[in-house]
């Protein structure tokens, strides 16, 4: 018998789209543009007419595809649960394979790919500030305060596993510091595997599909023989979620510390804070109702919420890649957070705190920061 041949991936997954349309009010770059090419069910025929042929890759149907953030805002709303992410990923697998990447991405992937590298250029980066450019000073990640160590881990503590991430190990050493105290203040023991490595969100979002298999290979390894893995970035979610097994439980730090709640005790907070919720928090990790358990323990706290208000712009390097459409995506937010006189935000994933930090006097950072700056 003759082979059958294979229905090609993306045709299948695009034909679950009954171009409905429920989708468009909820894309961030449909909003920005009213253009239906911005939208989800634009970029689903797009991806189907480049996949059946009838559309030849052109500038006009690339941009329409790297133009996407990849924040699945669509694929929740979706009546007919179109696949979004694996059909997007799909895409640009092959946008990758006919029209290669940049030499900066190339140097972005291989620098998260070597974390511990990229800490030390960071490290001689923020040595050299003062004689750099103020152009280039600004795009700094601001050198962060740590904390005091804190107290080790109690016996009989219950060890958990840490995952690191790439650029927040270098740049929010401050975070590491502060989950170690709330992991240890509710009686777990953390513990960071020192083989892991970045997760491959950004190998993934430009369709660098074998060097994220490969990362997540490494990953595997690092953590084999934990049950549970703890991950603070909920844009790193998905992908480390997939390097894990079946029987492995990656789970959200916000998720862990609100489950022991009530060993946490908090002293007031002043002054208005701007919650930020990533499009990864919303759409795949679920973990903004630990985050408000958490934070609704902190006497006196005032939030100023900036729900609705669409995706940041981040999303992976759509920051770099685009940064006219990502500073348009992210001003609403800013301007809501000024407007209400934050003097702080909380924001629960690396990418976002960085691109939102950029563009804002406002200090930005993740919610178990301010968490443990408020520890009583
Ligand atoms: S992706 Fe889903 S919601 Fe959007 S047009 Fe297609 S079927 Fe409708
Ligand atoms: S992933 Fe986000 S930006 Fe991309 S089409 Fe869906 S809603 Fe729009």
């Amino acid at each position: 018998m003759p082979e059958q041949p294979q229905p090609d991936r993306v045709l299948m997954l695009a034909d679950a789209c009954v171009q409905c349309g429920l989708c468009l009010p909820h894309c961030p770059t449909y909003a920005l543009t009213g253009d239906e090419s911005e939208s989800p069910r634009g970029r689903i025929a797009i991806a189907r007419a480049l996949a059946d042929g009838r559309l030849a890759a052109e500038p006009s149907a690339d941009a329409a595809l790297d133009h996407c953030l990849g924040c699945r805002r669509c694929e929740v709303v979706c009546p007919a649960h179109v696949a979004f992410a694996p059909l997007l990923l799909e895409t640009r697998s092959r946008q990758r394979r006919r029209r290669g990447a940049s030499l900066r991405q190339h140097a972005l992937e291989w620098l998260t790919a070597h974390p511990a590298l990229l800490a030390r250029l960071l490290r001689l980066a923020r040595w050299l500030a003062p004689v750099l450019p103020t152009a280039l000073r600004r795009e700094l990640p601001p050198r962060v305060v740590q904390h005091p160590s804190p107290a080790t881990a109690s016996t009989g503590a219950e060890p958990i596993a840490i995952f690191s991430g790439c650029i927040a190990r270098a740049y929010d050493a401050e975070l590491s510091s502060a989950l170690d105290q709330l992991l240890i203040a509710t009686g777990f023991a953390p513990q960071r595997p020192t083989q892991q490595t970045c997760c491959g969100t950004l190998h993934l979002h430009a369709g660098n599909v074998a060097q994220a298999a490969a990362l997540a290979k490494t990953n595997a390894h690092a953590f084999a023989g934990y049950s549970t893995v703890v991950c603070t970035a909920s844009g790193c979610h998905a992908a480390l979620a997939d390097a894990l097994t079946p029987a492995q439980r990656l789970r959200d730090a916000l998720d862990v510390l609100a489950e022991r709640a009530d060993r946490l005790h908090f002293r007031a907070a002043s002054g208005p804070v701007a919650l930020h919720l990533p499009c990864s928090q919303q759409t795949v990790v679920g973990s903004e109702a630990a985050l408000r358990q958490l934070f609704a323990r902190i006497p006196g706290i005032h939030l100023i919420e900036l729900r609705g208000m669409g995706c940041c712009g981040a999303a992976g390097t759509h920051m770099l890649d685009q940064p006219a459409r990502a500073a348009a995506l992210r001003a609403p937010l800013l301007q809501a957070a000024s407007a209400g006189g934050a003097g702080i935000m909380v924001t629960a994933n690396i990418g976002c705190r960085l691109h939102l930090a950029a563009g804002s006097d406002i200090e930005v950072v993740h919610p178990i920061v301010f968490l443990a700056r408020h520890l009583s």
